[in-house]
């Protein structure tokens, strides 16, 4: 399902005690609000009111409704009057799916006149929305609350980027993953334990044979692969001559998407360690399905990839750009420090400066034939990397808050996309506190998710989040990973 295809269910709380005129006019500004705020704009899936709650049956109802109804992404509450959250304890008990606490008021001030005791009844979030948040504390829900008035742009955006998360969660809780080949051999961040991410995450990781996709590439047609080749036209510019090369991509990519589409698989691993039968480490093919929103880890790394698939996902529609990412190498000139980001070949042209070009360079990794491959810049912009690595009975989501420049060098002679950042706090602490916190050299790198949702989203999921920022310390996330560890390990 695309974002659109998802919506949102606006459940209001009450009670009796107000008599049937209140109850009226909390119903009648609850539509109002959803329609205004459908039409903001800001919102990127519709937001459905579905009931002003005033009865432990009816939350309960509404709440099995929800789990049930595959379009529905979460719930949005809110409680214009006050609400008695005993009410709430059997439908929250019930809830699977996100849940966000939208504590608003109807109108922006107090009037001075017009203000009496009906008013104070009637308009009493700051009263309901307590003893609705009560409930959710005690009954350690994992539920986001978002507090402003709701016809502010930057309130309607804070939703608007939760239900983005909550799609994430959808998506993630579907999620297919194809494994060509194993991981690589001995490496250890990239392993992970399938049982435990389909427990949490929802996450069908399996394999399929490499040869198997030897037998899909060689019944991909002339004309599939010509049509291909036009689409490549369209997107990129062919800085090259050897069509045969790049024709090889889109024959792999022809049968990757096939095999997937097939399976019903939205993200891939492969490895230059088995590819048994194919002539060419697939770059351009796996870079353009990156492109179309396929999630993509190199060595058998399948956490990345399907963390690549959901972040793709979760920011459906926007511009800056979702993509597999691995650090390489450092730029350590006093007081001008970068990291430089790319891959053997497979970085998404999401997030390229300008349009990317096609090449053929020879690789030497893999002992294959010269791939082809996009080369382009990243731009320039804020961003995030996000890795999800097995600390072994648990999963820890590590984040990290970027800055992008346009690389400070052409070079000339790297044959591949590449893209330079300044880490957060800055470099040598970045690096301390990642390593410190144990994250891959594989991450996601996207301009458009924000580590806000990556915590809201590793909070619906129940696995630990670190966050990696402009005012951490290598002191305090040592702290704070001391103590999660305790705090996880009775969990
Ligand atoms: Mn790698």
């Amino acid at each position: 399902m695309s974002m659109q295809q998802y919506e949102f269910w606006f459940v209001v709380g009450s009670q009796f005690l107000y008599g049937p005129e209140v109850l009226d006019t909390v119903a009648q500004r609850a539509a109002q609000m959803t329609q205004e705020l459908n039409a903001s704009g800001h919102l990127p899936c519709k937001l459905v009111y579905k009931v002003t709650a005033k009865t432990n049956q009816e939350i309960a109802d509404v709440v099995r409704e929800a789990n049930y109804d595959k379009r529905c992404a979460g719930i949005v509450t809110w409680c214009h009057t006050f609400s008695p959250s005993k009410m709430w304890i059997n439908g929250f008990a019930a809830l699977q799916k996100p849940y966000c606490h939208f504590a608003t008021q109807y109108n922006r001030e107090i009037p001075n006149e017009e203000i009496d005791m009906d008013f104070m009844n009637l308009n009493q979030a700051a009263h309901g929305d307590r003893e609705h948040g009560f409930i959710a504390s005690r009954l350690r829900m994992p539920r986001k609350v978002i507090a402003g008035y709701w016809q502010d742009e930057e309130v309607q955006e804070r939703l608007g980027r939760w239900m983005r998360t909550a799609v994430g969660v959808a998506f993630s809780r579907e999620l297919k993953v194809m494994r060509f080949g194993d991981n690589m051999r001995e490496v250890a961040v990239t392993e992970g334990d399938k049982v435990e991410v389909q427990t949490k995450l929802g996450w069908q990781v399996n394999t399929w044979p490499v040869g198997k996709l030897v037998e899909t590439m060689n019944a991909v047609t002339g004309e599939e692969i010509d049509a291909l080749m036009e689409t490549y036209r369209q997107e990129y510019d062919f800085a090259t001559d050897d069509l045969e090369t790049v024709r090889y991509q889109a024959r792999e990519e022809i049968a990757m998407k096939k095999m997937m589409d097939t399976e019903g698989c939205k993200a891939f691993s492969n490895t230059f360690q088995d590819l048994y039968g194919m002539r060419q480490l697939p770059g351009l093919a796996s870079q353009h399905l990156m492109a179309q929103g396929y999630g993509y880890g190199g060595e058998g790394d399948w956490k990345v990839s399907a963390m690549t698939s959901i972040m793709k996902a979760m920011s459906e529609g926007q511009t800056g750009g979702t993509a597999f990412m691995e650090d390489y190498t450092y730029h350590l000139e006093k007081g001008n420090e970068y990291s430089l980001g790319a891959h053997m070949l497979e970085v998404c042209p999401s997030v390229a400066a300008d349009r990317p070009r096609i090449e053929v360079h020879p690789l030497g990794i893999g002992d294959r034939e010269d791939p082809a491959r996009l080369v382009f810049e990243g731009h320039e912009g804020d961003a995030i990397v996000v890795s999800l690595i097995d600390m072994g009975g648990r999963l820890r989501l590590i984040c990290q808050d970027i800055h992008c420049v346009k690389p400070i060098m052409d070079m000339p002679n790297l044959p591949v996309a590449r893209v330079m950042w300044q880490a957060m706090p800055n470099l040598t602490t970045g690096v301390e506190c990642w390593i410190t916190a144990g994250g891959a050299h594989h991450t996601v790198l996207s301009y458009d998710v924000t580590a806000e949702q990556m915590r809201d989203w590793a909070r619906i999921m129940d696995i630990e989040f670190v966050h990696i920022t402009k005012d951490t310390t290598v002191e305090s996330l040592e702290h704070d990973l001391f103590l999660s560890d305790l705090a996880w390990k009775l969990k």
